[in-house]
C-alpha cells in the first residue's frame, strides 16, 4: 500500500470512530431514501447491524404515518436542494415510542452539481422538549393565577425598580404591565403615593424580614383606598435584594369597619354619641385631667316631665322633641366636648378643660334656651320643654370618673327635687 493510500485509511478510521461516538444520530441517504451511512448511535437506536440499514429506506425503522415531519424534510433537501433546520417527532419501531429530534438536512451532490442524496444529523431533545413544556406550562398556570387572584402582586427590588406586577396592579397603576416592569415606582406613581409605600418597603429591606401593613392612598379625585399589604424579602443570587409584595383591597371592608364602628357609638334617633362612647372618652378625659392637672366638667342633662310631653302629644312628637334638645345642646358645644344620649331623655355632656365657673355658665345658658324652645310638628299646637341639669367638676382627690359623675348625678336628682327647671352643682 502506498503512503498516501496509507493515510488516507487512517483519516477514515478516525471519522468513523468520532462519528460513531458521537451521541447525535449521523447519517446519509441516496435520492429513494435509502441509508448510505448510519453512525453506531443510529444502528443502537434501530437495534439492527449495520448491514440491516445500509440499503433500507426509514419505513423499515419508523412509523411514517406518525412521523410526517421526517418525509417532508427529506423530500425538501432531495427535491428542493435546500437546507432543512427542523424539529422531527419521530416514531422508532424498534423502541415502540416517540421521540422529538432536532434536525439539520443537508443536500448531497455529484460532481455536476445534481443532488445525489442527504445527509442529517439529529438530536434527541426530547428531555429538553418535555422540561420547556412543563416550565411553560407552570408558567401559563401562574401569569394565569396571578392576573386572576383578587390581590395586587407586584416584585419591586431595594432601588425601587418593578420587575413583576400582575394586571391588577397595571389596572390600579393604569397602564400595561409591559410599561410598568423596569420603572422605578416615582415614575409610574405620584411622588408622594410612592414615597408612601416606599416608607414600608425599607422596613422589609432593613429588617430583611416579612411585614404586614395597612395602607391607605388618596388619588386625586378624592378617593381613598385601603390596603393590608403583605411584603417579603425576595433575594435572589447576584440580583438585587427584592421585595413581593400582596396588597389586597379592603376599601369595602373598612368603610363596613367604619360604619360598625359608627354604629356601636352611636344612638339612632338623634344620631349622638351612645354611653358606650361617651363612658370610653370620659375615662381618657379623666386620666388626661388628672395627669396634666387641667380642670374637666361633666352635666348630666334631663327633660322635665318629657313622659307627659309623651301622653300629650304622642310618641313620635316625643321623638321630634329629642331631636331637637340633641340640636340645641350640640350648637353650644366646641369641637372637644362629648355630647351623648344615655338613654330616654337624659343627656350627659364632657367639657374638658373648662372649670366650674365656665361649665355652669353653660349649663345655665343651655337651661334658658331649652325653655325658650317652641318645638313645632305634626301636632296641635307648640310644644314647651324645659330641663334639669346637674354639674360637676374634678377635684385633685377624685379617684376615678365615676366619683364625679356620681356628684353631677346628684346634682341633677337635688336639681328635679328642688323645683326642675333648674342647674345644680356638687
Ligand atoms: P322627670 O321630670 O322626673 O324626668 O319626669 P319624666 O317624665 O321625664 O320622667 P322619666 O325620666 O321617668 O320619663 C322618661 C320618659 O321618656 C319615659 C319613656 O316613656 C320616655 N322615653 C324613653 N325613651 C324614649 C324615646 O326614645 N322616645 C320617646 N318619645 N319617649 C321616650
Ligand atoms: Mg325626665
Amino acid at each position: 500500500m502506498s503512503k498516501k493510500k496509507d493515510m488516507a485509511s487512517t483519516f477514515n478510521n478516525i471519522k468513523s470512530e468520532v462519528l460513531d461516538s458521537i451521541d447525535s444520530f449521523i447519517y446519509t441517504k441516496d435520492l429513494s431514501g435509502k441509508y448510505t451511512y448510519a453512525n453506531q448511535a443510529i444502528l443502537d437506536l434501530f437495534e439492527k447491524n449495520l448491514t440491516d440499514v445500509i440499503g433500507y429506506d426509514d419505513s423499515h425503522f419508523f412509523d411514517l404515518a406518525i412521523s410526517r415531519q421526517l418525509k417532508i424534510n427529506d423530500d425538501l433537501v432531495m427535491n428542493k436542494a435546500i437546507r432543512v433546520e427542523s424539529e422531527e417527532i419521530n416514531f422508532i419501531k424498534a423502541k415502540n415510542e416517540t421521540r422529538i429530534y432536532k434536525v439539520v438536512k443537508k443536500p448531497l451532490y455529484r460532481s455536476d452539481g445534481s443532488v445525489d442524496g442527504m445527509s442529517g444529523i439529529s438530536t434527541d431533545i426530547t428531555v429538553e422538549k418535555k422540561l420547556q413544556e412543563q416550565v411553560s406550562n407552570q408558567s401559563h398556570l401562574l401569569t394565569t393565577m396571578l392576573n386572576n387572584i383578587d390581590a395586587h402582586i407586584y416584585i419591586k427590588d431595594c432601588e425601587r425598580t418593578f420587575l413583576y406586577v400582575n394586571s391588577r396592579v397595571a389596572e390600579l397603576f393604569g397602564d400595561k404591565a409591559e410599561n410598568i416592569i423596569g420603572k422605578k415606582d416615582t415614575e409610574v406613581l405620584p411622588k408622594d403615593i410612592a414615597e408612601h409605600f416606599y416608607q414600608s418597603d425599607k422596613q422589609v429591606f432593613e429588617k430583611n424580614q416579612k411585614q404586614v401593613i395597612e395602607e391607605t392612598t388618596h388619588s386625586k379625585d378624592g378617593n381613598t383606598s385601603h390596603y393590608i399589604s403583605t411584603k417579603i424579602p425576595f433575594n435572589q443570587p447576584n440580583k438585587l435584594p427584592a421585595l413581593i409584595g400582596f396588597s389586597s383591597d379592603v376599601t369595602e371592608l373598612f368603610k363596613l369597619k367604619e360604619e360598625f364602628k359608627k354604629l356601636a357609638n352611636t344612638d339612632p334617633l338623634t344620631n349622638l354619641y351612645n354611653r358606650r362612647l361617651f363612658t370610653e372618652q370620659a375615662e381618657k378625659e379623666y386620666h388626661r385631667t388628672k395627669r396634666y392637672s387641667l380642670s374637666l366638667t361633666v352635666m348630666t342633662i334631663d327633660i322635665d316631665h318629657f313622659k307627659s310631653i309623651n301622653d300629650k302629644f304622642g310618641h313620635p312628637a316625643g321623638d321630634q322633641v329629642l331631636i331637637e334638645v340633641a340640636k340645641q345642646l350640640k350648637a353650644n358645644l366646641r369641637q372637644i366636648d362629648i355630647l351623648a344620649r344615655i338613654g330616654g331623655d337624659e343627656f350627659f355632656i364632657l367639657l374638658p378643660e373648662t372649670s366650674a365657673t365656665a361649665g355652669m355658665k353653660l349649663a345655665e345658658r343651655i337651661r334658658t334656651e331649652q325653655s325658650n324652645l317652641k318645638i313645632l310638628g305634626d301636632w296641635q299646637g307648640e310644644i314647651k320643654l324645659s330641663v334639669s341639669i346637674g354639674v360637676s367638676s374634678f377635684i385633685s382627690d377624685d379617684e376615678s370618673f365615676d366619683t364625679i359623675f356620681s356628684r353631677a348625678d346628684k346634682a341633677l336628682y337635688q336639681a328635679k327635687n328642688y323645683s326642675r327647671n333648674k342647674v345644680m352643682y356638687l
